[in-house]
C-alpha cells in the first residue's frame, strides 16, 4: 500500500475543510484533503449569513468566490400571513461584514475547491475515507482512490470537516442526539420564471406556514431559486400520503399565500430530497490529534443560516489551533475550542427553540417596531454570537422569552 505523510489531513471539501486547508498552506502547513464525492456535487445550505465573509477573507478565499458573481444577501425577509420583517445586515448592532452570498452550493462549494487546488493544496476528489487509527496524536487513515487503490495517510493532526459523513463521529463513537427536537426538511430548485424585477424577486425569504412550519424561497443569480420546506418530522412526513417528495413540497407550497402564485406548477429542477432529523450533535469536539468541524461535530436547524458559518469558525479555529500547537505554544482544546464553539452554537440553540415556540416570530413581527431591538436581533442573524456587548447575545436564554411574555401581556390588555 503506499504511503503519504503530511502535517494535517482534512477531510471532506466542503467550507469547512477548504477554510481550514486554505489557512493552514498560507501558513506552509503540509496539507492534504480528501473528498469522497466528485465536484460540482449536490449539498444543501444555501443562505449564508455575514461572519462567514471574514472567513473566506482570512482564508484567502474571497477573491474567487467574488468573481462568481453570486446573487448579494443584504439581509433576510420573513412573512407571517400579511406582516413582513426584513432585517437589513447593514442595521445592525456593533462591527461585522454587511452582506453576504445566497449561493447555489454545488457552484460555490466548486468554486472554493477548485481555488484550494489552484493554491498548490493537495486535493484528491473521489477519495474516500474508510478508516482511522491513532498512536498518540500520530493518525494513519486508509483512503480508497476512485480505481479503488487503498493508500495510507499519516498525519500528526485531523480536522474532520466531512459533514454527515460524520467519519470521525462513527469510527469514535462520538455521536449523540441533539437537544432540539426531530424536525425534517424537502427542498429543491427551480427554474424562477416568473421571478418580478428588481428586489422583489431576489430577496431571500422565510415564509411561516404554521408556527413551525416555514418554506424558504433562495434566488440565485443564474435564474434559478431554491425552495424547501422546513417543519416537525411529522408533519414533514404527512404532507404527501405516498412518501413522494415533489408531492409534499407542492402541498407546502400551496400554503404559502404569499408565494402560491410564483411558484404554483412550476418544473422542478431535480427530485426534491428528504433530509429527515437533520439536527446532529458529537460527545465531544476533539480529541487527541484530531478536532470536529462544522457538520461533523455539530448542525443546530437551518432557519438562521447558521450550518456554513459555524462550519468555517470551527474549520478556521482548528486551524489556527494547529498551528499555535506547532509551534510549540500549548493549547488548552476544552476552553480555546470546545468552549468558545459552544458559547456561539448554544445562542444560535436558544434562538433556533424560541424560533419554535413562536417567541422570536412575537418580537419579529411585533409593531411598531422597536430599533434598538431590531438592530441586535439582525446582529446575532450576521452571525456575531460572540459579542458579548450585545446584550441579545449576552442574555440569550431569558432575553427573547421575557420580552415575548411581555408584548403578549401588553396585546392581551390593550383594548382592540
Ligand atoms: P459539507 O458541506 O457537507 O461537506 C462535507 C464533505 O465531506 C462532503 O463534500 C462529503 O462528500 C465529504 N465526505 C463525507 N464523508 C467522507 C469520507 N468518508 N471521506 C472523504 N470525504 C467525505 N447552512 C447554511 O449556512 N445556510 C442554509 O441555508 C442552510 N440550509 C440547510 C437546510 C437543511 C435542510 C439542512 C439539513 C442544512 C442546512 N444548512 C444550511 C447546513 C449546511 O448544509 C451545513 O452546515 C454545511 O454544508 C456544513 O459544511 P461542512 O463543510 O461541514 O460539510
Amino acid at each position: 500500500m503506499t504511503k503519504e505523510f503530511v502535517d494535517v489531513l482534512v477531510i471532506g471539501a466542503g467550507p469547512s475543510g477548504c477554510v481550514s486547508a486554505s489557512y493552514l498552506h498560507k501558513n506552509n502547513v503540509k496539507v492534504k484533503v480528501v473528498e469522497k464525492t466528485k465536484f460540482p456535487r449536490l449539498v444543501v445550505g444555501e443562505s449564508l449569513i455575514p461572519r462567514v465573509m471574514d472567513h473566506f477573507a482570512e482564508a484567502e478565499l474571497y477573491d474567487a468566490l467574488n468573481a462568481m458573481n453570486f446573487e448579494k444577501k443584504l439581509g433576510a425577509r420573513f412573512i407571517r400571513g400579511e406582516e413582513i420583517c426584513v432585517f437589513d445586515f447593514s442595521q445592525k448592532f456593533g462591527e461585522g461584514w454587511d452582506w453576504t452570498w445566497q449561493v447555489p452550493r454545488a457552484d460555490f462549494d466548486n468554486t472554493m475547491a477548485q481555488e484550494v487546488v489552484r493554491k498548490g493544496i493537495d486535493l484528491e476528489f473521489e477519495t474516500e475515507v474508510l478508516e482511522v487509527s491513532f498512536e498518540g496524536k500520530n493518525s494513519k487513515t486508509i483512503v480508497k482512490d476512485k480505481d479503488g487503490n487503498l493508500k495510507e495517510i499519516h498525519a500528526k493532526f485531523i480536522v474532520d470537516s466531512s459533514g454527515y459523513g460524520r467519519v470521525l463521529p462513527r469510527l469514535l463513537d462520538l455521536d449523540t442526539p441533539s437537544k432540539l427536537d426531530p424536525h425534517s426538511s424537502i427542498f429543491t430548485h427551480v427554474k424562477d420564471i416568473n421571478r418580478e424585477e428588481g428586489e422583489e424577486g431576489t430577496q431571500i425569504s422565510f415564509d411561516i406556514l404554521e408556527t413551525e412550519v416555514w418554506l424558504w424561497v433562495i434566488p440565485f443569480s443564474n435564474g434559478n431559486t431554491s425552495l424547501g420546506v422546513v417543519g416537525p418530522t411529522d408533519f414533514i412526513n404527512s404532507l404527501s400520503e405516498n412518501k413522494d417528495n415533489a408531492e409534499a413540497l407542492r402541498n407546502a407550497i400551496q400554503k404559502s399565500d404569499y408565494y402560491i402564485k410564483r411558484f404554483k406548477g412550476t418544473e422542478f429542477l431535480f427530485e426534491p430530497v428528504k433530509l429527515e432529523n437533520y439536527s446532529r450533535a458529537v460527545k465531544r469536539m476533539y480529541g487527541d490529534g484530531f478536532a470536529l468541524t462544522g457538520n461533523s461535530s455539530e448542525f443546530l436547524d437551518p432557519v438562521f443560516s447558521s450550518g456554513v458559518a459555524f462550519a468555517t469558525e470551527s474549520g478556521m479555529l482548528a486551524a489556527k489551533l494547529y498551528l499555535k500547537e506547532s509551534q510549540g505554544i500549548e493549547v488548552d482544546w476544552e476552553v480555546e475550542f470546545t468552549q468558545y464553539m459552544k458559547r456561539g452554537i448554544a445562542v444560535f440553540t436558544t434562538y433556533v427553540q424560541e424560533w419554535y415556540t413562536g417567541n422570536l416570530q412575537t418580537l419579529f413581527f411585533h409593531q411598531p417596531e422597536n430599533p434598538e431591538v431590531k438592530e441586535k436581533i439582525c446582529s446575532v442573524l450576521a452571525g456575531y454570537v460572540w459579542n458579548e456587548e450585545n446584550p441579545f447575545v449576552k442574555k440569550h436564554d431569558h432575553v427573547i422569552a421575557n420580552m415575548a411574555y411581555l408584548l403578549n401581556m401588553q396585546k392581551e390588555q390593550s383594548p382592540e
